[in-house]
């Protein structure tokens, strides 16, 4: 059953951030003292950027412009913020991904060794989610839903999104002050209320079997963003009495993206994400808010400023979001493959540092090229993504850039916790893999 504990086999393996889990022994949890985005101050900052950004990125997109240094700025009408029914239909939305996660759907697999050596068990089944809101969408605008309206009402969404993000952050961290030391987050538990709120103070709250944070990880957000997508699609249909090549691509590429997330659902679990931060305003702004609206721009520009695409234009582009992809999921699945079973014949021949927590780290393969060979991938995806939108504007490019200060950011953060989790044995594969994403450049 989702959200039962239970004990691990074998050893405690070493926690992503200040704990050491021994077996049947407790110890206490450390103070995070490695605080990251600029400590509280940055945290605050951030608390106020980001949703002002998701806005004004929305707003340049209507623009004609379309240009991330507008000038003029975005005219914004506090009165077109706020649409009840946008309330409505976002509440409708979550309670539909709510009711998809509790179906007793899929298999039931463990979650990384907790703190105290317990393990939280989860229910793998965000390809049924995505599959059953597929086809409910297909029935729904079969029978007249007026999908392309989330285009006019984009704005009053994100709206909604951001106050909801808020809202349940709020909550969040209200709750982990009454929770046992057990449940806080390696990553924040930093004793400041600012950076907590921010990080994440408690690192799995459940409602009963409901985790919160692993529904909104991969659920509202990530599907909402496929159907945004969709939304601007239809959109561009009834501008244009069909879709644009540019705009299927777009659709097609991120559609790609979403279902091979949710086809390796179990490898989220592993992430730092899961693993080390707590849930609070960082992951439910980012999963609820920032990934629907700014993943879905190059979609949206689409719609207002339409794009020629050749033929030609369109299978480099079409052969480029296949390399990344390639080299994106084979060094995933090398490592995650490598991970779960080192005797796998596809890995069991791959060359191997070990380490002193019994683990070892592949120095062949994909993990030889450079130490993060899936964000290159990634990377390589978001510039195809952005690729049929023209080069005429930077805004759809948009993606791109924060993309690239993400990953850089967290190849940063997980080099910091695989240097102290290995210690010399990572200063070694470092210095047998000296690029971090991009071969001979960084
Ligand atoms: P990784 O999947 O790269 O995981 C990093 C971990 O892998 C390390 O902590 C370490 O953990 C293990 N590892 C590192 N090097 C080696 C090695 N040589 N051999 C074996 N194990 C190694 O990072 P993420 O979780 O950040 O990313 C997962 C995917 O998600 C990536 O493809 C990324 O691009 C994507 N992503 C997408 C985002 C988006 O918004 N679209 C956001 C963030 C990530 P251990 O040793 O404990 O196993």
């Amino acid at each position: 059953m989702s959200g039962v504990r239970t004990r691990p086999h074998g050893a405690g393996e070493a926690g992503a951030g200040g704990w050491e889990p021994r077996m049947g022994q407790m110890t206490k949890m450390a103070r995070t003292s490695d605080l990251e985005f600029g400590g509280p101050l940055g945290a605050l900052v951030l608390v106020a950027l980001l949703p002002c950004t998701v806005l004004y990125l929305l707003l340049a997109c209507r623009t004609e412009a379309a240009s991330v240094l507008n000038n003029p700025l975005p005219q914004l009408d506090p009165s077109q913020l706020w649409d009840p029914a946008a309330l409505i239909l976002v509440l409708a939305w979550f309670a539909l991904q709510s009711v998809l996660y509790l179906l007793p759907l899929g298999k039931v697999t463990q979650g990384m060794p907790l703190w105290d050596g317990t393990r939280l068990s989860y229910r793998i089944n965000g390809l049924h989610a995505v599959v059953i809101t597929a086809l409910l969408t297909a029935v729904g605008t079969a029978c007249g839903l007026p999908l392309a309206h989330v285009h006019d009402c984009c704005v009053q969404l994100a709206c909604v999104c951001i106050l909801t993000s808020l809202a349940l952050s709020v909550l969040l961290y209200a709750r982990s002050l009454c929770v046992p030391e057990a449940a806080l987050a390696p990553g924040g538990n930093s004793g400041n209320p600012i950076y907590d709120f921010f990080i994440g103070h408690e690192l799995n709250p459940r409602i009963g079997n409901f985790d919160l944070k692993y529904f909104c990880e991969l659920r509202p957000g990530l599907i909402g963003w496929l159907l945004i997508n969709l939304a601007m699609l239809m959109k561009e249909w009834e501008l244009q009495g069909s879709p644009s090549l540019a705009m299927l691509l777009v659709n097609a590429f991120q559609i790609l993206y979403v279902f091979d997330a949710l086809w390796h659902e179990e490898a989220v679990l592993t992430t730092m994400d899961i693993v080390n931060d707590g849930f609070g305003f960082m992951l439910a702004f980012g999963d609820l808010t920032w990934v629907p609206f700014t993943y879905s721009l190059q979609a949206h520009f689409l719609v207002s400023h339409p794009q020629e695409l050749s033929p030609t234009g369109a299978v480099a582009i079409i052969l480029l979001n296949a390399l990344g992809y390639y080299i994106f999921r084979s060094a995933n699945s090398q490592k995650n493959t490598f991970r779960r079973n080192p005797g796998d014949p596809t890995v069991a021949g791959l060359e191997t540092i070990p380490t002193a927590t019994g683990r070892q780290l592949l120095v062949s393969g994909w993990w030889s090229l450079v130490r993060h060979p899936n964000y290159l991938g990634d990377l390589i995806m978001a510039l195809a993504w952005s690729l049929p939108c023209g080069l005429g504007h930077a805004l759809p490019y948009f993606y791109v850039v924060y993309f690239t200060a993400l990953l850089i950011h967290r190849e940063a953060r997980d080099e910091h916790l695989c240097r102290r989790k290995y210690g010399s044995a990572w200063s070694t594969y470092c210095g047998r893999v000296p690029y971090r994403i991009f071969p001979y450049l960084y």
